[in-house]
């Protein structure tokens, strides 16, 4: 790790192609998710992974489990394709993906990537047809795999050979090291394997997830120095609302601070009726608040006290971040550099100017005994006083003159 407060450079890797999108080499890190629809209802599939798209997922994950969800997956394409989202498509396998990817070739041709589960692809002499059989469809597909070695599913007969090895040695290696040794064993192994098949190491892409915080920067911290493959992230079994996001932050954090990591997926658990692009959301703004990428303007916001009387500013706060967000789909296509741009609500005289001036367009509400107005910065400089019922919407519009004014058109492709 570096010794200062900036981010270690990046692991070295192989880079990927997965569709239009590359993991590992020189691209940014890439932001993942997965559905959770049947994936055998193509409707509901397809809106899904729209929606995922629409909220900044670069690849979408969906679930290839049975010969129903296998026949929807080139209809999911279609669909998508029609609708002008061209998102890379994922296709999850566990147990019986060589007999889908051989019943199904229109499926195999429509995914950009199978994931593959080491320790899901079958028992003993099976296990090494099963894999030949998903490394050869990839191989014959031009597609990318990733191995992805899960704590909870780690194949039996490495875990036991390597608990052997372990009791015969002479210091042998407590629980939570054997753990780690048999994930990154399966991953590394697995890879050769794929290697031997025929598959490029520019073709393979690496995970060895697990739920613990601190297991999980200690597996990756190994695996990244013992390979050159392209890593996927993710802390999986995460969990609901702040501690998911916590765990997921906490681990990511410290590992992509030392350079590791080439695409993230943040696995929550959706409240029921929960928006699953929260997923989506919680990684971008991992990468984008460790200065790894930008996605979305942030709205800065201070978190309010007994200065303020009201919930108005924390509305105002919301409302503004929702609306940049909604936003930026447009402002992406149209300007170059927007989500770069910073934004300050803040909620009295108190910190309100200050912080407001480091912004881009900072605005200072008006706390408990000040007058009912609330000074706006651009750029350091106060421009105008808002007052009256329709502070948000002229806050609004400020903004957007902000970004028409500012930032460069982009030149539209002929
Ligand atoms: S800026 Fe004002 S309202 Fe906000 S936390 Fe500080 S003192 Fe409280």
């Amino acid at each position: 790790m570096s010794s200062n407060n900036i981010p270690s450079s990046r692991r070295k890797c192989v880079g990927v192609k997965v569709g239009s999108v590359t993991i590992g080499g020189d691209a940014p890190i890439v932001v993942q998710s997965m559905t959770n629809t049947d994936t055998a209802d193509e409707i509901a599939t397809t809106m899904q992974v729209a929606q995922l798209a629409r909220a900044g997922s670069e690849l979408v994950r969906i679930t290839v489990n049975t010969m129903e969800a296998a026949r929807a997956v080139a209809g999911i394409r279609a669909r998508l394709d029609d609708m002008g989202c061209h998102v890379p498509l994922v296709g999850d396998f566990h147990f019986n993906g060589h007999k889908l990817l051989t019943a199904y070739p229109e499926c195999a041709q429509a995914l950009a990537k199978y994931r593959i589960n080491p320790g899901n692809v079958g028992q003993g002499k099976k296990r090494d047809e099963q894999f030949s059989t998903l490394i050869e469809t990839a191989c014959k597909y031009d597609k990318p795999v990733r191995i992805g070695v899960n704590w909870g599913s780690l194949d039996p007969t490495m875990l036991a050979r390597i608990m052997d090895e372990n009791a015969r040695a002479a210091s042998p290696m407590d629980a939570a090291q054997v753990m780690r040794k048999a994930l990154i064993t399966s991953a590394l192994e697995s890879a050769a394997k794929a290697e031997e098949l025929g598959l490029g190491r520019d073709r393979i892409v690496l995970s060895c997830k697990v739920s613990g915080v601190q297991d999980l920067i200690a597996v990756y911290s190994e695996l990244a120095a013992q390979c050159d493959y392209a890593l996927h992230l993710g802390l999986t079994e995460a969990g609901m609302g702040s501690k998911g996001i916590v765990a997921s932050t906490a681990a990511l954090s410290v590992l992509l601070f030392r350079g590791i990591g080439d695409t993230i997926r943040i696995s929550l658990t959706p409240e029921p009726g929960g928006d699953r692009s929260r997923e989506v959301i919680v990684g971008q703004e991992i990468l984008q608040t460790m200065g790894l990428r930008a996605f979305v303007p942030l709205v800065a916001a201070c978190p309010g006290c007994g200065r303020t009387t009201s919930t108005y500013f924390q509305e105002l706060a919301e409302s503004i971040q929702a609306y940049v967000r909604e936003q930026m789909i447009d402002w992406r296509e149209q300007y170059d550099g927007v989500e770069n741009m910073t934004l300050a609500v803040m909620g009295c005289v108190v910190n309100g100017p200050g912080e407001s001036k480091h912004a881009n367009i900072g605005i200072s509400l008006p706390g408990s005994g000040e007058n009912p107005v609330a000074p706006v910065f651009v750029d350091g400089q106060k421009t105008v006083t808002l007052k009256g019922d329709n502070i948000a919407g002229e806050f609004r519009a400020i903004v957007d003159e902000y970004v028409r004014t500012k930032y460069r058109k982009k030149v539209a492709n002929v």
